[in-house]
């Protein structure tokens, strides 16, 4: 797997062979030309490809390249999971929660930390509905990608505590704020136990929370095991909810508990 280790092996490699090129083979006339002119002007770029791609990956949580992280579900069934972040909130998730309970159909919440308290009612009434609650950070900062791995693992240790303190149960799913990995995110994961969970569909919900075009951009993706991505907090989200579920159950996908789908533990 391409991994950020890996890479890092590979461009020390490539650096030291760059070094070793220059200082032994143009000086002793080894080799000559261009590469040995511009050895520096190689470097840089170097430099700049490894910085470039490391940044790029982390916004990718399917890559797995700075942690592993699960975007779908192992399966050729027509099953797939719902998954709501940045909650809860307190006109929406009971609503969604009421919509849930309707149609028979089991979400999960990646939470945050911060907008438990005085919620902690909708937290209880997700547990008790059989809906499972991850980790989604305690401040959700614009920030937080910046923050120290010390920081991001306060912040993470804090938003379980808060969760466990209120359902008796500590979570063992994680989604990273703007489902963004780098170094410093790897590091405070060290240890944890979390299963990360990405997504491979995701609704745009935020940007535009128009049920017909997210469904149809749902539909177009649409495939045995997916995770989609939806927000509790964005104005219509309950009658999107319901929307779309509707038109899963119509294209003959089941959709089931995210831990049932990825095989993983929701809670420690
Ligand atoms: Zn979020």
């Amino acid at each position: 797997m391409f991994t950020f280790r890996r890479f890092t092996i590979l461009f020390f490699i490539l650096l030291m062979a760059l070094n070793l090129i220059h200082f032994l083979g143009c000086r002793f006339d080894w080799i000559s030309g261009h590469l040995c002119s511009h050895t520096y002007v190689y470097i840089l770029i170097l430099f700049g490809l490894y910085l470039g791609i490391s940044v790029a990956m982390a916004f990718v949580i399917r890559s797995n390249f700075h942690h592993p992280a699960i975007s779908k579900g192992k399966t050729t069934e027509k099953l797939c999971a719902l998954t709501f972040d940045d909650g809860p909130d307190p006109e929406n998730t009971p609503a969604i929660l009421e919509t849930l309970g309707r149609q028979k159909v089991p979400a999960t919440f990646f939470v945050i930390g911060r907008n438990l308290e005085g919620n902690e009612l909708i937290l209880r009434d997700l547990d008790a509905g059989g809906h499972l609650i991850g980790n989604h950070s305690w401040s959700h900062a614009n920030w937080f990608d910046f923050f120290s791995p010390h920081r991001m693992r306060r912040e993470l240790i804090r938003t379980a505590e808060a969760i466990a303190g209120t359902i008796g149960k500590s979570p063992l799913l994680f989604r990273p704020p703007y489902g963004v990995i780098n170094p410093m995110l790897n590091k405070a994961l060290k240890g944890l136990g979390y299963h990360v969970i990405g997504w491979n569909i995701r609704t745009f919900d935020t940007v535009n929370p128009e049920p017909e075009k997210i469904s149809q951009n749902v539909l177009r993706k649409l495939s045995p095991g997916s995770i989609i991505l939806l927000h509790d907090h964005v104005a219509g989200a309950p009658g999107l909810t319901d929307h779309l579920i509707r038109l899963l159950k119509s294209n003959g996908y089941r959709i089931v508990p995210l831990t049932q789908l990825t095989q993983t533990e929701s809670y420690a």
